[in-house]
């Protein structure tokens, strides 16, 4: 690299399935033949780059304390039922006359607390929202920090950047922090994408692909975060891939590449071991490896790069209130 320090690269797609963790794997490997490297699955609400890496036991688990819930003191409850109508979660439940907060759904928001007369209402707090995990040295010889949150609980965006910051601390002020984001534009994306230098976005040559693929990439521009490409299968849809092609260039992202459809994929998930190890042969893996060697230039003329694939400008956060009665703009009904 061209500078000491931490790179925080974070493989992202606005679509799920679309070969992210198995990318990241391969990558994850490869990179860690010349890069102290850390891997960070920062999908908290369903984990699977473990298992991609063949990962079935864990060397730490630590639990998570975040957040709070209400519960409804019934020595005092008069069963006015005003919490009921306040709660917008539909987290209080009336049983057998009794009201009760169901502690699954309920968020903490304290808004039942504000309008109970009698002041029925209390909070346990730091409560076990979900656990941090963490490999020293997965099969492949870099660790891995991955999470779990549990049920209903929120804040799965918080508990990713403690997944990261643990992968730093692991790195302790150097090296490569490669991050697999969840789906989406959540608060887990958003968590997996601030502070990190690099994006790359996956994509497939499908039309929601592509739609969730232009998502994704607003919301690296609204980070500042310059962005990469991969088209994964993209000769399932040639036209497609060219229309995938042509959005990268207008948008200054960097083309890294694209990998085939290979029937050797779904045997490499199911081996659990990534396509890289399972098949280094096939036609994917070959991919991979080309596109691993651009990243690994790109690292090594990295404010270069980052200059000129930094976003001309930056995306503004606008909110988008829609009011009772008024029609979301995104719905054609
Ligand atoms: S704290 Fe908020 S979410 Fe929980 S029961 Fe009260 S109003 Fe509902
Ligand atoms: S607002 Fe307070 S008193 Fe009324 S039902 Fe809820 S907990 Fe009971």
């Amino acid at each position: 690299m061209s500078s000491p320090g931490i790179r925080e690269i974070v493989v992202a797609s606005g679509k799920g399935g679309v070969g992210k963790s198995t990318l990241t794997a391969s990558l994850a490997i490869i990179l860690g033949e010349k890069y102290r490297i850390v891997a960070a699955d920062a999908d908290a609400e369903a984990p699977n780059l473990h298992l991609v890496l063949g990962i079935r036991d864990w060397d730490e688990t630590i639990e998570y304390y975040e957040g709070r819930i209400g519960y409804i003191n019934q020595d005092k409850c008069i069963k006015c039922g005003y919490c009921y109508d306040a709660c917008r979660f539909g987290a209080i439940e009336i049983r057998n006359g009794t009201y009760i907060i169901n502690p699954w759904i309920c968020e903490g928001c304290y808004t039942c607390s504000f309008v109970c007369p009698v002041k029925a209402i209390s909070f346990k707090r730091d409560i076990i929202a979900g656990h941090i995990m963490v490999k020293h040295r997965t099969p492949y010889g870099f660790p891995l920090v991955s999470s779990s949150i549990r049920p209903g609980r929120p804040n799965s965006g918080k508990l990713v950047t403690e997944v990261k910051n643990r992968g730093k601390a692991i790195l302790r002020g150097e090296g490569l922090l490669l991050v697999d984001a969840a789906a989406g534009i959540g608060c887990q994306v958003i968590s997996s994408l601030a502070g990190s230098h690099m994006a790359i976005l996956v994509a497939e040559p499908t039309p929601t692909s592509f739609s969730d693929l232009k998502r994704i990439h607003k919301l690296t521009r609204h980070f500042g975060i310059p962005p990469a490409l991969v088209v994964n299968k993209y000769d399932l849809n040639h036209e497609m891939t060219e229309k995938i092609r042509r959005y990268a260039e207008e948008w200054n992202i960097d083309y890294l590449g694209e990998i085939p459809y290979d029937d050797k994929v779904p045997g490499s998930i199911a081996a659990m071991k990534p396509i890289i190890e399972a098949y280094p042969d096939s036609r994917a893996s070959k991919a991979i490896w080309k596109i691993a060697e651009k990243i690994t230039k790109i690292l090594e003329n990295w404010e270069d790069w980052r200059l000129k694939h930094l976003p001309e400008r930056i995306e503004p956060f606008i909110p988008l209130i829609v009011k009772p009665g008024e029609k979301h703009p995104s719905r054609n009904t």
